[in-house]
């Protein structure tokens, strides 16, 4: 998957470039104060958050966002995220 896109729910980060699936994980790889030492997440700390990225490319904030992995069926509060 090259074409990643980016919807009202899917975002990339400006200053590490990354694709999210939501703006819960892209929140969770937004660290420090504002103005004082906010950085991202390095790949190495969002795996070790428990981030994962998802089969479309985009990082999640953990393996069960989205029901990909587990074989479950996708809950209600992650169909927005899915289309
Ligand atoms: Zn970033």
């Amino acid at each position: 998957m090259s074409d990643l896109t980016v919807s009202n729910s899917r975002c990339q980060c400006s200053g590490c470039e990354e694709f999210f699936n939501s703006l819960a994980s892209f929140d969770k790889h937004r660290i420090g104060r504002h103005g004082k030492d906010r950085r991202c997440l390095t790949r190495h700390e969002m795996l070790e958050a428990g981030m994962e990225k998802n089969t479309a490319g985009y990082w999640v904030t953990a393996r069960s966002e989205g029901g990909f992995w587990s074989g479950k069926e996708p809950q209600a509060d992650d169909l927005d995220e899915l289309i």
